[in-house]
């Protein structure tokens, strides 16, 4: 049988856009390798989803699944592997089947890029965090670190001068990528302290974080935090066979559309400037609103 649209990822990109599609009628199968929720999962509350003030990123992930298979989509845990053929003719190979479709959705997602500490993903969700807006507010009037040079660690440290009490910005060298008005705006900070030419090289604590220990010039300084904000990029889940941008997202026109015509993008996972559920979200229903129409 032929699906009309197979959307890869059960993220909340890839969840909406499958509510939508069923919804609306079509014959919708939605793949995910592994867990249903995506990123979110692991974020211990989120507080600016419309319609929670206050829910774990588990719980919000389990009622958007409840919601899609309650509706009716159809859905398998299989990876993915390729896309295969044409518009309104595409074959889906996953690791145990083969499946034709009209339509394909890739919704994969990002994975934030880890530093690769021995015990770095033991504390994620323990003060280890990979987003300030999502996790910020749990540190108010606490002491964190951020660690990278980029646009997301400058402005992810703006935006917890305002909540922490004191904010450090741990970098490898002394040079930064980020907007030069961004950085000017974070030096201005009180509560901010650089911290250049330097690694992070241990977290402690247990179980929560309260002690960090960073490699500055080959001399180890002891830094007393609650909280460690990794944001040294991201790195996108496509591996598929469409045109993405110099640093691996999926480059799509407004309507989500990638360089294969009926292979669409959603989420994290393409280029664009913010990278939230909301965001997502919507991605999966413009997707849809032009798959409907066409
Ligand atoms: P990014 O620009 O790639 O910066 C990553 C930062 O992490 C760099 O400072 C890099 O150091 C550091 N880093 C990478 N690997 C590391 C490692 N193993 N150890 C220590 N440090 C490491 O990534 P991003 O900040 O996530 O931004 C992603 C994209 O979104 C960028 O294109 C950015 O411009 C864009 N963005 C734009 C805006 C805006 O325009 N306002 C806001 C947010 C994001 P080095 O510099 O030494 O390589």
């Amino acid at each position: 049988m032929k699906y009309d649209v197979i959307v890869i990822g059960g993220g909340i990109a890839g969840l909406t856009a499958s509510i939508y599609l069923k919804r609306a009628s079509k014959n919708v199968l939605l793949l995910e390798e592994s867990t249903f929720g995506g990123q979110i999962i692991t974020a211990s509350s989120v507080e600016n989803y419309p319609g929670f003030e206050h829910i774990s990123g588990a719980e919000l992930g389990m009622i958007i699944y409840n919601q899609a298979k309650n509706c009716g989509v159809e859905i398998k845990q299989e990876k993915v592997l390729e896309i295969d053929g044409v518009d309104n003719n595409f074959t889906i190979s996953t690791n145990d089947n083969k499946y034709e479709c009209k339509k394909v959705i890739i919704a994969t997602g990002a994975k934030p890029r880890r530093l690769g500490l021995p015990n770095e993903e033991e504390y994620v969700g323990k003060g280890l965090s990979f987003c300030a807006t999502c996790d910020g507010n749990f540190f108010k009037n606490r002491v964190v670190a951020v660690i990278g040079g980029g646009n997301v660690a400058i402005d992810d440290a703006i935006y917890l001068s305002n909540i922490a009490s004191k904010v450090y910005l741990i970098h490898r060298r002394d040079g930064f990528r980020s907007e030069e008005s961004q950085l000017e705006l974070l030096k201005s900070k009180e509560n901010v302290e650089f911290i250049l030419n330097a690694n992070l090289k241990e977290i402690k604590g247990s179980p929560m974080i309260n002690k960090i220990i960073v490699d500055q010039n080959g001399k180890d300084i002891e830094l007393d935090v609650n909280g460690v904000f990794m944001c040294i990029g991201r790195i996108p889940n496509a591996t598929f066979d469409v045109k993405v941008d110099e640093q691996g997202y999926i480059i799509t026109d407004d309507t989500m559309e990638t360089s294969i015509k009926g292979v669409y993008a959603i989420g994290d996972v393409r280029q664009k400037e913010v990278r939230q559920l909301t965001t997502a979200a919507a991605d999966g229903t413009i997707a849809v609103s032009s798959i409907i129409k066409n």
